[in-house]
């Protein structure tokens, strides 16, 4: 489905990386799932405005569980829980605007709003590589994939107003990786550097300078990237894909 939905092949490496999060996932997930009584529930918040007059709107998909009269959205995200639960006020900002959305305009009831994260820790990673099976029973009990968020919606005129101003910055193109030193530096709760934690999930770490080098220095020219490119598909497969994207 990857890749009839994203029209081009996978390697051999994130297909079965896919796989297997997906099974450890449905494993962990599967009572919420059950529950679930609204999925792709659409919000948007059209005609807003910049700080510099751009017409901008927002959108976002949650999922809702209505249970013993109890209403809950939860918001899915690729993202580690280690790194929700480092940048929570993030995470929430975003939140709290689906919830002006969906219970202030909407007229709906919310008691409780929170993250469900479809990425497993990477300690959890390490034990299935260490094919260890009390380490992954251990790992697994201890993976908490959702992590519940307060909303508040005092602050939501400030929240949109920042992403009126982001989208600013974005289109008068006012922005520029942070320098190599900074991805090198520790972020957040526990072990992990900036890169590993926020670039590892950046679609521009290839192009991006600060990466290049922190890949550079980090693996050495020894490192064999190829892994990631080798693909058993055909000739005509990749020629398909690159006529696609011209179009
Ligand atoms: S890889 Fe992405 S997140 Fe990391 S520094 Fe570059 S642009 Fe920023």
């Amino acid at each position: 489905m990857l890749r009839a939905e994203g029209g081009r092949p996978l390697t051999g490496f994130m297909r079965a990386k896919a796989l297997n999060q997906v099974k450890q996932y449905y494993a962990k997930m599967r009572e919420v799932a059950d529950k679930v009584t609204e999925t792709e529930v659409k919000l948007s918040l059209p005609e807003q405005r910049t700080p510099d007059g751009r017409r901008f709107s927002i959108e976002g998909v949650v999922d809702i569980v209505k249970e013993d009269d109890e209403i809950v959205m939860y918001d899915i995200k690729t993202h580690q829980p280690e790194m929700i639960r480092d940048n929570q006020e993030l995470y929430a900002e975003q939140l709290n605007v689906y919830a002006y959305i969906y219970q202030t305009l909407r007229g709906n009831q919310l008691d409780e709003t929170a993250i469900i994260c479809t990425s497993f820790p990477s300690s959890l990673d390490e034990a299935l590589k260490s094919q260890n099976a009390a380490r992954i029973t251990r790992e697994f009990m201890q993976w908490n994939s959702v992590i519940s968020i307060p909303f508040d919606q005092e602050g939501v005129d400030r929240m949109i107003e920042n992403f009126g101003k982001v989208i600013d910055r974005i289109e008068t193109k006012d922005f520029a990786p942070p320098q190599l030193d900074r991805l090198r530096e520790k972020f957040g709760e526990g072990r992990g550097v900036f890169a590993n934690k926020i670039c590892r999930q950046c679609d521009a770490r290839f192009s991006c300078e600060s990466y290049r080098a922190f890949a550079r220095q980090r693996y050495g020219r020894g490192f064999d990237f190829r892994r990631f490119f080798a693909e058993d598909r055909d000739e005509n497969e990749q020629e398909d894909w690159i006529t696609g994207n011209l179009g």
